[in-house]
């Protein structure tokens, strides 16, 4: 692989990572709280795991459960409740479900025939993937049956820039094997180690490189489901999928974000574009999110424009905490003390991380070159740190993918995703700000016990607005309340969207019958009621209650 090295500071650099993909996982941080009930649905007896048992031919280790403690016969695997917090409690520590049947299928059929038995006996399923999710959709609300999806782990076929895999394939492993075949996988986020790629189509996941890659709807080619009834459905998944397919409705879309509402997803065809033979980064730091706005608009329109792959950006107090909890695993390219100022120079309160992609070293190095010399003499930059090599790339990725392991180890995180046009970043986190300002009286904190930290893809208008209590583990249900109506409130009145990327499992789909109108809410049920009649498919997530409609 190749590289171009300049000197240390604001001029250019070119480099090419072996891999573009070797960010760091995090560690899965457990705690707990407590949810409600699914109605008209059962709950699983010892009968139920020895019958599911039986539709993955007794294998050991396909049953995980507490149910069937004092029988000593059969290959499931019988265990206590805490050695299901795994499947029961998610990445957030919000939401802890006490499902005490987990089944881990080896393949499509037996996908099919645990969903077939739950159609008949009525009995609510919560499918799972790396459990890495931010809005509670990947854990139980009450005792539903898991299905852990981390047996279907085979990579079947790279081929003409397709790939298809299993969807509990993890999303690195996927990127890691693309790029032996000179290919890369169109998503990248910071679970990357954890998170599979059924995950990612079931969330219709964002991440870094959605403005220059597109989303899983324009890059997911088909995919192989099972409906809430137990059938298979082939969605242009094979024999070879094809880039272009005009034959009747196209419904895996249904199927990508729909949080595992309607069906399981079996297997997954993806577009995987080229890998950019030349790849570049900076870190830069900005007085002001205008600043920010300026560099993004000249990084897109004038100077980087086809090779801008990725536009990030942080604030400083986010690197505060990364400093604070990650000293030792992560380097900050800027030095940022511990109240959030950059070392030597207090006007710096924002960083921002753009990475190139391009074919052509020289062409992208001059481009780089000209658009740094250009934020420069236009004032618009602090300073900034031009990659020098593949590791300092590397570097840069790993202190932004930690950003929000950082606030989940500082205190409990309200944690808000939402999308707002991006000259609205700015007044937006000022309204939030104020209104930490003027609490209720009756939360347990005062303005001075909670921190706005702010950072995410702001290339596309993608802000994730983080609330952390400091050293406070708990949630403040006072406090959700009060913040999470400023936040509805504050996004739509600028016409955003309350989940640009995370979803809406079942945090937020309460708010359903606030930003839907009643007609399309009817119709996502509808639709939802062909897929699985039963409603066995994660009850109580992503549609709001219907009694509340
Ligand atoms: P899970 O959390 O297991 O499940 C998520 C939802 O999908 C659930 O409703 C579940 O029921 C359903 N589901 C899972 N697998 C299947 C399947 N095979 N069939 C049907 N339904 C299924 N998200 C972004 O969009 N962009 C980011 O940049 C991003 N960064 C993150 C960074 C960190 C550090 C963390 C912890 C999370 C981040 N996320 C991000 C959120 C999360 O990683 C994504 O939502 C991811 O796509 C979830 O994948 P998963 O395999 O963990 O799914």
């Amino acid at each position: 692989m190749c590289r171009v090295l300049t000197t240390q500071t604001v001029c250019s650099i070119i480099v090419t990572r072996p891999s573009l993909f070797g960010r760091s996982s995090f560690k899965r941080p457990i705690s707990s709280t407590v949810v409600s009930n699914s109605s008209e649905l059962g709950s699983p007896t010892a009968n139920d795991a020895r019958q599911l048992l039986l539709r993955m031919n007794s294998r050991p280790g396909s049953v995980l459960t507490t149910l069937m403690q004092d029988n000593g016969t059969t290959t499931a695997t019988t265990i206590s409740s805490q050695s299901l917090d795994k499947y029961n409690i998610d990445w957030t520590k919000k939401y802890r479900g006490q499902s005490s049947l987990v089944v881990r299928p080896n393949s499509t059929q037996e996908v099919a025939a645990i969903l077939r038995y739950c159609y008949e006996h009525r009995l609510p399923v919560v499918p799972q993937g790396g459990n890495t999710g931010l809005v509670g959709g990947s854990v139980p609300l009450d005792r539903e049956i898991v299905v852990s999806l981390e047996k279907m782990n085979t990579i079947h076929n790279l081929q003409d820039n397709i790939l298809q895999a299993d969807a509990g394939c993890i999303l690195q492993d996927l990127q890691d094997n693309a790029c032996q075949h000179r290919c890369l996988v169109p998503v990248d986020l910071g679970a990357k180690g954890t998170c599979q790629i059924g995950g990612n189509i079931s969330t219709n996941a964002g991440g870094v490189y959605y403005f220059r890659y597109g989303s899983l709807h324009a890059n997911c080619l088909g995919l192989e489901v099972v409906d809430g009834t137990g059938q298979i459905l082939n969605l242009s998944y094979s024999p070879r999928p094809h880039l272009k397919d005009n034959t009747g409705y196209d419904l895996k879309h249904l199927f990508i974000g729909a949080e595992g509402t309607l069906g399981i997803i079996t297997k997954v065809a993806l577009w995987c574009p080229p890998l950019p033979t030349s790849v570049g980064a900076v870190w830069v730091t900005c007085s002001s999110l205008q600043d920010v706005l300026g560099i993004l608009a000249l990084a897109k329109t004038q100077y980087l424009t086809e090779i801008l792959a990725a536009f990030e950006f942080m604030d400083h107090k986010v690197l505060r905490l990364v400093r604070a909890t990650h000293a030792t695993s992560v380097k900050l390219p800027v030095d940022i003390d511990c109240e959030g100022n950059h070392r030597g120079n207090d006007h710096a309160k924002y960083s921002i991380l753009i990475e190139t992609h391009g074919s052509n070293e020289e062409h992208d190095q001059d481009k780089l070159s000209a658009f740094l010399e250009h934020i420069m003499e236009r004032n618009l930059v602090v300073d900034g740190v031009v990659a020098q090599n593949v590791g300092q790339v590397e570097e840069f990725w790993k202190v932004r993918d930690i950003c929000n392991p950082s606030a989940a180890a500082t205190g409990f995180v309200y944690k808000y995703d939402v999308s707002l046009p991006v000259d609205d970043f700015d007044n937006f986190i000022a309204e939030i700000k104020s209104k930490l300002n003027s609490l209720p009286l009756n939360t347990q904190y005062t303005a001075d016990d909670l921190q706005c930290v702010n950072w995410g893809h702001i290339i596309d208008g993608n802000l994730h607005c983080n609330i952390v209590s400091v050293g406070k583990f708990d949630r403040d249900p006072l406090l959700t309340e009060y913040v999470e109506k400023c936040i509805l409130q504050a996004v739509t009145k600028r016409n955003g969207s309350i989940s640009a990327e995370h979803g809406l499992g079942q945090y937020k789909n309460k708010y359903m019958n606030q930003i839907k109108d009643r007609t399309t809410l009817q119709t996502m049920r509808r639709m939802k009621k062909l897929f699985d009649p039963a409603g066995i498919m994660n009850p109580g997530k992503y549609l709001p209650n219907e009694k509340e409609n």
